[in-house]
């Protein structure tokens, strides 16, 4: 159960204030996505660890990466690392057509359970590597990449359809960025949303 006042403290106090955001937010039962003996800890204000050296990003990240996204409903939406599958269903929630994907197959596997078990069985889960994106099932009006990258990998920026944005950590390994990348004409726009820790995006346009 979502405690009372949760949304109120950790989201919008901080300035999250796209209402179709907070009601997502407080729709996802995120205790469906962490494991098991974390149960209790699934509205703290952190990243929790999920296996495999990965994480469950902080509540805020995730709602941040939601409201710079500005999802209407039935857009075509990329996530890039699914990990526990909370993004896709936040993503899903807003009513986007979520394709999410993950390298390590052990993730997505629980990842497509807990997705199911919380009623978001239309997202789809692939196993590979999202630094090349998905190809041949783009355009994507949103992109979400959940683990950090030098730079925007070409393939990702290159799937986006036109007006589309993706959120994505760029920096170092210790720090990064949150940026929105809007594809705006023959160019894009960046701008930054926060300062944030992310795991590193591996694969061929990713550290490696
Ligand atoms: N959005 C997730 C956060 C997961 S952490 C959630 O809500 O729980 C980032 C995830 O990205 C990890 O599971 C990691 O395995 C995955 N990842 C890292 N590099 C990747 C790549 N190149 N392709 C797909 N997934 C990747």
């Amino acid at each position: 159960m979502i405690p009372a006042g949760w949304v109120d403290r950790q989201l919008r106090l901080r300035g999250i204030d796209d209402p179709r955001v907070l009601a997502a937010m407080a729709a996802v039962p995120r205790e469906e996505f962490v494991p098991e003996d974390l149960r209790s800890h699934a509205y703290d204000d952190a990243a929790l660890a999920i296996g495999h050296g990965q994480t469950i990003s902080q509540p805020y990240i995730v709602a941040c990466i939601c409201q710079a996204l500005a999802l209407q409903g039935g857009e075509a939406v990329l996530d890039v690392g699914t990990g526990s599958g909370y993004q896709a269903a936040v993503l899903a929630e807003l009513g986007g057509r979520v394709v999410s994907i993950e390298r390590v197959p052990a993730l997505a596997a629980r990842a497509r359970e807990a997705l199911a078990a919380a009623g978001y069985a239309g997202v789809e889960v692939l196993v590979g590597d999202g630094s090349l994106g998905v190809p041949g099932r783009g355009p994507f009006a949103a992109v979400a990449v959940a683990a950090a990258a030098r730079r925007a990998p070409p393939s990702l920026l290159a799937e986006l359809a036109p007006g589309g944005r993706m959120v994505v950590p760029l920096g170092g390994r210790r720090s990064q960025r949150l940026m929105l990348i809007e594809r705006r004409g023959d160019g894009f726009a960046a701008r930054p949303l926060a300062e944030v820790r992310f795991v590193p995006l591996r694969g061929v346009e990713g550290v490696r």
